[in-house]
């Protein structure tokens, strides 16, 4: 049989990515795009008007890359959900273009299931609790009766909107994750701050606002501002990453996400498995972050449980769960 060539299209917000992938899971490409803004967060408008300026070109630098034609595509997969509207989209869009005028099968992803599966397929973890750490999710994620679960969740902002908008409080642009990293070398002081479990959930707004208060007084170096918020909201996920192993029995901890680049976060991640006798995987980062690689294996993986979509079903779903798609393809 014909070896499967998959062609991912991501955008869920920032990142419009185009990748090639074979049915074995090798990456033949993975090209990105990120969208950026001098001041403020992402409009949704305006990243998805960017998004449709650079798609072409993404997605033939994909091909060329992985020196095929668009003959050579078996499948065309894209995120259908979850994401901003605007954003999906265009991804949805020129997913459906190549589908129609092709006459390629087309599969639809969910985005927070495919970090989980492109760390299975990159790091050999066989049945990890995932601790997704992006921009605008956090969520604990693991396998059980036929759903990925969802084992906890911030309640308000992600992890990286909430590093994001405090690095912008203190003047140090976007993104702010890497930023108030590289300060938080320069110091050991702790400062304490608000420390928010609620179950197997975190929240990050009241932390956020009681970080800008003591960096509005004045009394507090950047420096050991930067090294407490990461000791204090990476002890948050790390705690309710190691329940959520302790609840389900898996051995096994894998990262996800672009904050998961953080090398302390993984260092804190490492030392808890350490302690519980478990396993931690990383993802290079290129595979951390918003990727269409991602996209296109997820893709191998639906089809080749039997999936298959029509192209009236291949609408966005901006606000559909990880726990609410069904999982055929373990
Ligand atoms: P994503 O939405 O998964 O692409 O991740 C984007 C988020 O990752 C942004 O909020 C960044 O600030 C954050 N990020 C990227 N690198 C790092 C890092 N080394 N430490 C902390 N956060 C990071
Ligand atoms: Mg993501």
């Amino acid at each position: 049989m014909k070896q499967l060539i998959c062609l991912g299209i991501e955008s869920t917000a920032h990142t419009f990515g185009a990748a090639v992938v074979t049915g074995d899971g090798k990456i033949l490409s993975n090209e990105r795009y990120a969208y950026t803004t001098e001041k403020g967060g992402i409009v949704p408008a305006d990243a998805a008007e960017k998004h449709s300026q650079v798609c072409g070109k993404i997605i033939s630098d994909a091909l060329a890359k992985a020196k095929k034609s668009i003959k050579d595509i078996s499948l065309v997969s894209f995120s259908q959900s979850p994401g901003l509207g605007h954003c999906l989209r265009i991804g949805g869009m020129a997913a459906r273009s190549i589908a129609a005028i092709y006459s390629k099968p087309i599969i639809g992803v969910n985005h927070c299931i495919a970090h989980l599966e492109i760390g299975r397929l990159a790091t050999k973890a066989k049945d990890p609790v995932l601790l997704y750490a992006s921009g605008a999710n956090t969520q604990i994620i693991a396998y059980e009766g036929g759903k990925y679960r969802i084992f906890g969740e911030t309640l308000d902002i992600g992890v990286g909107n909430f590093l994001d908008i405090f690095a912008r409080h203190m003047g140090l642009g976007f993104p702010g994750g890497p930023k108030l990293y590289e300060l938080s070398l320069k110091s050991k002081k702790f400062i304490h701050l608000p420390y928010t479990v609620k179950g197997m959930d975190v929240t990050f707004t009241g932390l956020l606002t009681n970080l800008q208060q003591k960096f509005d007084s004045g009394k507090f170096s950047k420096e050991d501002l930067a090294f407490s918020t990461q000791e204090t909201a990476f002890a948050m996920l790390v705690e309710v990453a190691e329940r959520a192993m302790a609840h389900t029995g898996k051995k096994e901890l894998l990262l996800g996400g672009g904050v998961a680049c953080n090398k302390r976060l993984q260092e804190m991640c490492r030392i808890m498995c350490k302690e519980r006798g478990a396993e931690l995987f990383v993802p290079p980062n290129d595979l951390l972050i918003d990727n269409a690689a991602m996209i296109a294996w997820q893709g191998i993986l639906q089809f080749n449980s039997g999936e298959r979509m029509k192209i009236e079903e291949a609408g966005v779903k901006p606000y559909l769960r990880t726990d609410g798609i069904n999982v055929g393809w373990r």
